[in-house]
């Protein structure tokens, strides 16, 4: 009886190695496999608009960000916060960061300390007041910075945020310009500057589905800065 099931016992041995095999190496495979997707998925931009929040174009962009499921960053001045409060909490909807873009868009080279420290609390509270964080990212106005701005956002807790691309939306270039700078110039880890304040933005507005719907296609996913 015993040499009888040797045979099979043995057949049967090579069988579970077999199907062991089988088993984990489509396992192993698959494992590897999302590998790919997910260095696609590691392309990301941070989308940022600066200057707002104003009408009707924050609105309108909330809007836009909303229907291509894509979340910003906007840095927004404390006295356009006070002016139109309900459209920083609009901004926040959605996942949207809101950050410190200054109280009254100064230029933060030419301030005196104690303006220094005004211009980024009074930010602060305002945006606090409708979103209930207090901002940890500052841009400073037209992204003039210096070793003094530094060391002072540092010791106010604030980390700046600047930008690597500039389609210069705000001199109104036209709606396809716009797309086409963004587009042609757009990286991994990109942080693109437009505005939804300080002016007409409706070319920004105009471009905006077309420049979302491209870089989704070509796999960019959105981030936010907190800082
Ligand atoms: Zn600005």
């Amino acid at each position: 009886m015993f040499r009888q099931h040797a045979l099979p016992r043995r057949y049967a041995f090579r069988w579970l190695l077999a199907a062991t095999i089988m088993i984990i190496v489509p396992a192993a495979v698959a494992g590897v496999a999302p590998a790919v997707p997910a260095e696609a998925a590691a392309r990301y931009v941070y989308l940022t608009f600066d200057d707002g929040p104003s009408t009707p174009y924050t609105s309108q962009i909330v809007s836009i960000l909303a229907t291509y499921q894509v979340r910003a960053t906007f840095f927004e001045t404390g006295a356009n916060v006070t002016a139109h409060p309900s459209l920083t909490r609009l901004a926040r909807r959605g996942g949207n960061s809101v950050q410190n873009h200054t109280w009254g868009h100064k230029n933060l080279t030419k301030v005196t300390w104690q303006s220094f420290k005004y211009q980024v609390r009074a930010a602060d509270s305002a945006i606090r007041a409708q979103t209930g964080y207090t901002p940890r990212c500052l841009r400073p106005p037209f992204g003039a910075v210096n070793s003094k701005v530094y060391s002072r956002a540092a010791s106010l807790g604030k980390t700046i945020v600047l930008w690597t691309l500039d389609p210069r939306d705000w001199s109104r270039p036209g709606t396809a310009t716009i797309t086409r700078r963004v587009l042609n110039n757009v990286k991994n880890g990109s942080i693109i500057l437009l505005h939804d304040g300080g002016g007409n933005r409706s070319q920004t507005v105009a471009a905006l589905p077309a420049i979302l719907k491209t870089l989704k296609a070509r796999g960019y996913r959105f981030r936010t800065r907190w800082c």
